[in-house]
C-alpha cells in the first residue's frame, strides 16, 4: 500500500486565499495589518525564512516591516527595539529571527515580545495559555501541523498520538494541541528507550527530532498519520526525520518533506498577524 500524501503547499495555499479576504475585509475598514520582523546578524538560514515571510506578506496584502540590525547589536538595544515596536499602534505582530548571535539571551527577547503581537507564539504567556487551554497566539509550525491535519480530515479524539521531540517551538506545544483535540499523547525525546516502542503503537505519528531518516518503516504501525517536521541538509539535498521511501509503503498518510510541513509555517505567521490584528481591534471573526 502507498500512503496518501498531505499536500502542504495545496493546504496552504487555501489557507492563504482566505486570508487575502480577509485581509481585504480589514482594509475595507481602514486597518492594514503589519508584520515587523527583526533579523539579527544575517544567519544565512534564518534569511530564507525572513525573505519567504517578506514574499507572503507582499501577496497577501499586508505589510511587512523589515530590520535587518548588524550581528554585534547588543542585547539592550535588541530590546530596546522590540519595545517599541510594542508600544507602537501600527504594528500588529512582531516575530524575531532565530538563532541570534552569541550574548543575546533567547529568554529575555522571548520574555520582551508583547504576548497580543507575538505571532510565532514564543512568548511565555502565550506558552502558558496553551497550557491552561486559554485563547492565545500559537506557534507556527504546531499550529501548521493542527491545520495539515484538519485539512485531511484526520480523527485525533481517543487516537494514540507520538511526538517525537521536546523542544519549546515544535514538540512541547504540539504535544498540547495533540493533547487539546483529546487524543492520548506520548511524547518522546532524545533519552527515550525503545523508541520504536512508542512510535509502533502511534495512530499519528509526529517527528521534530532534525535526525535525519530517524524514523524507518519498522517504527511505524500499517495505516498510520505520519507528520515529518524535520528538515535537515544532508549530501541528498534536504530530508526529514522519516525515512519516506520506505515508511510511505506502510503510512496511510505521510507529509512529504519538502512540500509538507514546511509551506505551512511563514503561512501561519501570517495567519496569527491577521488573527493579532483582529484581537487589537477588537473585532472578531
Ligand atoms: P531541537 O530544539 O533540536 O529539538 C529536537 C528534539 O528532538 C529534542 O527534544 C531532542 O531530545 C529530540 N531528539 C533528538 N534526537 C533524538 C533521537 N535520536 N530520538 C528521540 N528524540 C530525539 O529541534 P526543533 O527546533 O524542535 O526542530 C526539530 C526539527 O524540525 C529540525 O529538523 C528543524 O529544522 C525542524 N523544524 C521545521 C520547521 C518547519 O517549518 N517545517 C519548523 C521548526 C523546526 P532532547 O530534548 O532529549 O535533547
Amino acid at each position: 500500500m502507498s500512503a496518501t500524501l498531505i499536500d502542504g503547499k495545496a493546504i496552504a495555499q487555501r489557507i492563504r486565499e482566505e486570508l487575502v479576504r480577509e485581509v481585504e475585509k480589514l482594509k475595507a475598514e481602514g486597518i492594514v495589518p503589519t508584520l515587523a520582523v527583526l533579523w539579527v546578524g544575517e544567519d544565512p538560514a534564518s534569511g530564507v525564512y525572513y525573505r519567504s515571510k517578506q514574499r507572503l506578506a507582499a501577496q497577501l496584502g499586508i505589510e511587512f516591516r523589515g530590520e535587518v540590525l548588524p550581528a554585534d547589536t547588543s542585547q539592550e538595544a535588541l530590546l530596546e527595539r522590540i519595545h517599541r515596536l510594542n508600544e507602537d499602534p501600527e504594528v500588529e505582530g512582531i516575530f524575531v529571527e532565530f538563532p541570534l548571535p552569541e550574548g543575546i539571551s533567547p529568554e529575555a527577547v522571548r520574555a520582551a515580545i508583547a504576548p497580543e503581537k507575538d505571532v510565532d507564539g514564543i512568548t511565555p504567556v502565550n506558552l502558558g495559555k496553551l497550557l491552561i487551554g486559554e485563547e492565545g497566539l500559537i506557534p507556527a509550525t504546531p499550529y501548521g501541523v493542527m491545520e495539515l491535519l484538519e485539512a485531511s480530515g484526520v480523527e485525533l479524539q481517543g487516537a494514540d498520538a507520538v511526538m517525537v521531540g521536546r523542544s519549546e517551538v515544535v514538540g512541547k506545544p504540539l504535544a498540547l494541541l495533540l493533547l487539546q483535540a483529546h487524543a492520548t499523547v506520548t511524547i518522546c525525546h532524545s533519552r527515550t528507550r525503545d523508541l520504536g516502542a512508542h512510535t509502533r503503537r502511534a495512530d499519528v505519528l509526529c517527528v521534530a527530532a532534525g535526525r535525519p531518516k530517524l524514523i524507518t518503516a519498522d517504527m511505524v504501525k500499517e495505516g498510520a498519520v505520519v507528520i515529518d517536521i524535520g528538515l535537515n541538509a544532508t549530501e541528498e539535498g534536504v530530508v526529514g526525520d522519516v525515512d519516506f521511501e520506505a515508511v510511505k509503503e506502510k503510512a496511510g498518510m505521510i507529509t512529504p518533506v519538502p512540500g509538507g510541513v514546511g509551506p505551512m509555517t511563514a503561512t501561519i505567521v501570517l495567519k496569527n498577524v491577521v488573527e493579532a490584528t483582529r484581537r487589537l481591534r477588537g473585532l472578531t471573526a
